[in-house]
């Protein structure tokens, strides 16, 4: 069968390959059929040959954890062939560490857990795949074009999921919520702020292409500006950017008692000249908050499947700004300016 695969390390090894084999029966019982498997950066830095882990006794990665499929078979009868599903990216690391333990590998504590596409587990971007049946998730028919963005919206349901058990030390009353980034996670870290009922702001650099519309289109006020002149005292700030001038602003403006979720990932060796002091003092006199948050566990993808379920489809669909079919699968990792998530589509 086809998938897409690269040699971890080796830049330039992207394939796609006609003889990969059919997933092994210890994958898991059911098996599935690739529709479609979504396109982030982190693929981009493993075909680059920064990141990523092959599989034990090969040197080839199967790329994709951004998953949706339909089942072709399932003799466990949890599912039903037909069914739409995606799989749990992570893995629990085998020891396993306390969180694994009890199925939160999203804070695996040791690191030795395991991803789909990305360390140490073949990904989605192969036309069948098999799982476990505690790493499927189901999805609602209606996602059937946009089924691919779960894997994204958990890791924003987490982030969500996580402030409120922070804002739970006292009492908690939240109405302003920023987005910094309106990339696929900054969006959908919107959508589910829109959800929440809270007044949304976004920011990002573009001035044009399609995102100030999709932020508007949730009802959030829309800014590209820098964030040190927005007049606002956010209770939430989702920080999506990972840039580091973005990062420190972030944690100097949100409000009192205000909670800051760091969800980008910055590359890392540039130095900013900063007032450290000024920033413990206003984290100390507010009790602000400041908090990383990567991955999701069951938890946050079922609540993810329910929040793309109660979303606009057309909304969501308009996220997906390219679908590549297969056969061009290389022009999928090279996103364009105006491209918000592009898909690899297996059924085209
Ligand atoms: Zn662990």
């Amino acid at each position: 069968m086809r998938a897409v695969t690269v040699i971890p390390g080796v830049p330039g090894s992207l394939r796609l390959l006609d003889d990969y084999p059919e997933p092994a029966p210890e994958e898991g019982p059911i098996l599935v059929e690739a529709l479609s498997v979504g396109v982030c950066g982190t693929d981009i830095e493993i075909i680059e040959g920064q990141y990523g882990e092959a599989p034990p006794d090969t040197d080839q990665l199967v790329l994709g954890h951004e998953s949706l499929g339909r089942v072709l078979e399932d003799p466990t009868g949890t599912r039903q062939p037909g069914d739409l599903v995606a799989g749990i990216v992570r893995h629990p690391d085998p020891m396993p560490c306390p969180n694994c333990a009890v199925g939160e590998w999203d804070m695996c504590r040791n690191g030795l857990f395991t991803e789909h596409g990305i360390k140490a587990l073949p990904g989605f971007a192969r036309e069948r795949w098999r799982l476990q049946p505690r790493f499927a998730v189901g999805l609602d028919p209606s996602l059937i074009e946009v089924g691919m963005l779960l894997e994204p919206a958990s890791v924003m349901v987490k982030a969500w999921d996580h402030v409120d058990r922070i804002g739970q030390r006292a009492e908690w009353q939240p109405r302003t919520a920023l987005i910094t980034g309106a990339g696929p996670i900054g969006l959908l870290a919107a959508l589910l702020a829109s959800q929440r009922g809270l007044a949304v702001h976004v920011l990002d650099l573009a001035t044009e292409g399609p995102k100030p519309a999709l932020a508007a289109a949730l009802g959030a006020t829309y800014h590209s500006g820098p964030l040190d002149r927005l007049d606002l005292e956010p209770d939430v700030i989702i920080e999506c950017t990972g840039a580091p001038v973005v990062v420190l602003e972030a944690m100097c403006r949100v409000g009192p008692n205000g909670i800051v979720c760091l969800a980008g990932v910055s590359s890392g060796g540039r130095t900013i000249d900063f007032d450290a002091g000024a920033l413990n003092r206003t984290l100390v006199l507010e009790n602000n908050v400041v908090f990383g948050s990567v991955n999701a566990n069951r938890r946050h993808w079922e609540g993810a499947a329910e929040a793309l379920s109660k979303a606009d489809p057309a909304w969501l669909a308009s996220l997906i700004t390219r679908r590549v079919p297969l056969a061009e699968y290389a022009t999928a990792y090279s996103p364009g300016p105006q491209d918000i998530k592009v898909v690899l589509d297996f059924a085209a």
